[in-house]
């Protein structure tokens, strides 16, 4: 009975009979057939009535049953008229009390009760009887093998044998019912499963929506997409599509519609899209965000869910990092280019410099060729700067260094050192020197272009000096540049605008120079100098008036040595300044020692110009004369010797002017050679002037000397100042100073200069020659 029989099977009924059963068939099997879920209850209503009519059942139903519950309840209902409705009584009736009739419908059969009246006291009997019923048909629903109900037909006012037919319309119908109850049970779960997922998407911490074909508004967007876009809630948001909610150029700069169009386009293709989007919100702020598409459904409708992330921060930090890293870069460009050219002219500066003579020199050895180092210093720049200003001078500077630059090869190198001076690397050259010529007149024929600068034509010329490379003995950069400056300097003596080659030979005379200069400083060290002193007498009295102090250099190989030997090497050189300093103090020393002998002898020293101007030199003497308390400082006397050498008479004679006031007396040396003694003896306030020994040697043969020597006599009366005459090598030539009113005398024809040790014993023992005593003065 379970076994619904085919259709076409059921011509056995009779034709007309048939006809009608199939169109009931057709049209209740057509109802079901896609029949949506809301007007399920109404066709089910029709259908019973429908076949409770076509069968003349008085009731027709359907019945759920609840497992969980254990219970059966009556849905839906159809009379035939006058045939009471027992449905509201049908509600929740207990399973357990007949158990048979539920396991009839658990194997799937049709459940006949052709006679209540036959059937066995119980539950089941009760239950139809109160109904009336006399015979009922009930075929049940199976979902997927599982019972969930049943259909049945009743006979209430006659006993009814129900056939074929019946049993397959009510199977039919029982199965287009768990078919609908099916798709009722699934459209639940998706609803559940949607409402679920909707959950989730409220949930989720990731900015979510849901936009939908075709014009891609929102339909649904999360929490967390309201607070990434700023909107207050959804029924806001979902009135917007994406364009709304974006500036209208995206960053690949194409328009914000047809972007986000190819991206959902392709995200609907191909199932989903990734893409950054700059996004504007309602309140302005600006979003850069990425998204990620996904097609999906969304209650039923196809749709694209995005996924959103706002990477604001994150770009922003990787601009930052960008910029940061620009800056780095262009800073450092920057650093480097300061690190190797000049600023002013662009040129390759002093480091740069050293580097391109390193590489010069380095293929000079590779290629066996020869390299020149030009030095180039431009003559009267400095007045160009100081009449119009620096602002000027740079330009003059900048339009120079390109002029020169351009008289070079290429391959050469045309650096700045600082200021106006330059230096030029010429690679390739001859080893003769001469073939360097032609590109140094360029360089001077450059240097001196008139420029043009604010409407004033400027021109100046320049020095240079050139030296080569390689020489005869190993020599560095430094060296190379050194020398080149020193021809170049030769070139500025000799009247600028001009070059000059630099000469070996002369700088080996340099060198042997500066060993000397070593070597002095080391004797100084060492206490290698000693002082000797030549008296000073009064010729006709034959009094000693003092004694010089005579700086000689008792030297370990070569013997006692002459000033003249070392001092021209330290002459303008802080180490005559030691030596000056040590001078004193030797003096004041001996000063001190013959007083406590029992000689009380001034010491003249010699200072020389340089020393004497220079800051400190009145502090300085005072300090030392205070280690020499004993020592009047009136026994002391300074020779200013170098009288020429002072460039700042006014700032001299204020410093002899405080020695004096201390009481150390002073005489210019020398008297007579330099151009100005006039103004000398004018302005210094000097006590005394020595005659230089030149006009005293020979005034007995000279007569110019002789006029001199009488002129100077004649000042120094008018100027009230002593006379000593140096050089007195005879006795003829004391006897004609006496001749002549000069009384005061040294020379060797007196006394050579001689160690402090002899001094006492010769002044002890020294009378003047007779002769002298016998002048008359005239
Ligand atoms: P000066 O100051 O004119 O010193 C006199 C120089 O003439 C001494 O030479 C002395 O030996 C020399 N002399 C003295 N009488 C005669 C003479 O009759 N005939 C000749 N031909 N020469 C005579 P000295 O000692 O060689 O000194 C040379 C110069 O060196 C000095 O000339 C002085 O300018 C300088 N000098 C010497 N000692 C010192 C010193 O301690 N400091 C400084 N700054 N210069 C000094
Ligand atoms: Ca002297
Ligand atoms: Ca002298």
């Amino acid at each position: 009975m379970s076994q619904l029989p085919p259709i076409d099977r059921q011509g056995a009924a009779g034709a007309g009979r048939t006809d009608t059963f199939q169109s009931l068939v057709l049209d209740i099997a057509m109802t079901f057939i896609n029949l949506p879920l809301d007007r399920i209850d109404a066709a089910v209503h029709a259908a019973l009535g429908q076949m409770a009519t076509f069968f003349r059942a008085d009731r027709a139903y359907v019945f759920d049953y609840d497992f969980t519950a254990g219970t059966g309840t009556n849905t839906h209902e159809w009379c035939a008229a006058g045939i009471v409705p027992q449905i509201d009584s049908l509600q929740g009736l207990p399973l357990a009390a007949m158990p048979d009739w539920v396991e009839v419908h658990r194997r799937g059969e049709c459940l006949v009760v052709a006679d209540v009246g036959n059937l066995a006291a119980g539950p089941l009997k009760q239950l139809l009887t109160a109904q009336n019923i006399q015979s009922l048909l009930t075929a049940p629903i199976l979902c997927d093998g599982d019972v969930t109900g049943f259909v049945g037909f009743d006979a209430v006012r006659e006993r009814r044998d129900y056939g074929e037919d019946e049993h397959y319309l009510l199977s039919l119908f029982a199965n287009l019912l768990a078919n609908v109850s099916q798709r009722k049970r699934s459209a639940e779960t998706l609803r559940e499963s949607e409402q679920r997922y909707r959950r989730l998407f409220d949930q989720s911490r990731d900015a979510l929506m849901i936009v939908t074909p075709p014009d891609w508004a929102f339909v649904a967007c999360n929490r967390a997409a309201l607070d990434l876009f700023g909107v207050a809630d959804e029924s806001a948001f979902t009135r917007l599509t994406l364009v709304d909610l974006s500036p209208p150029l995206q960053p690949d700069g194409s328009p914000s519609d047809t972007w986000a169009l190819a991206h959902l386009a392709s995200a609907m293709a191909e199932g989903s899209a990734l893409f950054e989007w700059q996004h504007q919100r309602l309140d302005g702020r600006q979003l850069s965000c990425s998204v990620l598409l996904n097609r999906t459904e969304w209650f039923g409708q196809a749709a694209i869910q995005g996924t959103v992330r706002d990477i604001s921060a994150q770009k922003r930090a990787e601009i930052a990092l960008r910029e940061q890293s620009d800056a780095l870069h262009r800073t450092n460009a920057r650093l480097e280019r300061i690190a190797h050219f000049d600023t002013v002219t662009d040129l390759p500066n002093r480091n740069l410099l050293a580097d391109r003579m390193q590489q010069a020199m380095a293929q000079v050895h590779r290629h066996n060729t020869c390299i020149a180092i030009a030095y180039l210093d431009l003559d009267g720049f400095k007045e160009i700067n100081d009449r119009y200003g620096h602002d000027v001078g740079d330009r003059m500077l900048r339009a120079l260094a390109q002029h020169m630059n351009g008289a070079l090869r290429a391959g050469d190198t045309l650096a700045r050192l600082g200021g106006d001076e330059f230096v030029a690397v010429l690679v390739d050259q001859d080893s003769n020197p001469q073939s360097c010529e032609p590109v140094i007149a360029r360089l001077l024929e450059a240097s001196a272009e008139t420029v043009t600068i604010d409407g004033h034509a400027l021109q100046v010329s320049a020095s240079i000096g050139v030296t080569f490379y390689p020489q005869h003995e190993e020599i560095d950069a430094d060296q190379l540049l050194r020398q080149a400056d020193q021809a170049m300097y030769l070139s500025k003596v000799e009247g600028k605008n001009r070059f000059h080659v630099f000469d070996t030979a002369f700088h080996r005379a340099q060198e042997g120079h500066n060993r000397q200069l070593e070597e002095i400083r080391q004797a100084l060290a060492k206490g290698e100098f000693v002082l000797f002193y030549q008296p000073k007498v009064n010729m006709r009295t034959g009094q000693v008036v003092g004694a010089e102090a005579l700086v000689r250099w008792q030297h370990p190989r070569q013997g006692l040595l002459l000033p003249d030997t070392f001092l021209p090497f330290i002459e303008n050189h802080a180490l005559s300044l030691a030596l000056g300093r040590w001078v004193i103090d030797a003096a004041l020393t001996q000063i001190a020692a013959w007083r406590r002998s029992g000689l009380n002898l001034p010491v003249s020293v010699n200072v020389s110009a340089s020393q004497l101007q220079q800051d400190n030199f009145v502090e300085d003497l005072q300090a030392r004369l205070r280690t020499q308390p004993e020592v009047a400082p009136e026994l002391l006397e300074l020779e200013i010797t170098e009288t020429r050498a002072l460039d700042d008479i006014e700032h001299a004679s204020s410093v002899m002017a405080a020695c004096e006031a201390m009481g150390v007396k002073f005489a210019l040396d020398d008297f007579g050679t330099g151009y100005s003694s006039m103004m000398y003896l004018k302005r210094l306030p000097a006590r005394t002037l020595k005659i230089d020994r030149s006009f005293v040697r020979d005034m007995l043969v000279d007569e110019d000397d002789m006029a001199i020597l009488r002129g100077i006599l004649g000042l120094a009366s008018a100027f009230r100042r002593q006379v000593l005459a140096e050089g007195v090598e005879t006795e003829a030539h004391g006897a004609k100073l006496l001749e002549l009113g000069c009384e005061l005398a040294q020379g060797f024809g007196i006394a050579r200069p001689m160690p402090a040790a002899e001094l006492p014993a010769w002044v002890a023992s020294w009378h003047p020659p007779a002769s002298w005593l016998l002048i008359e003065q005239r």
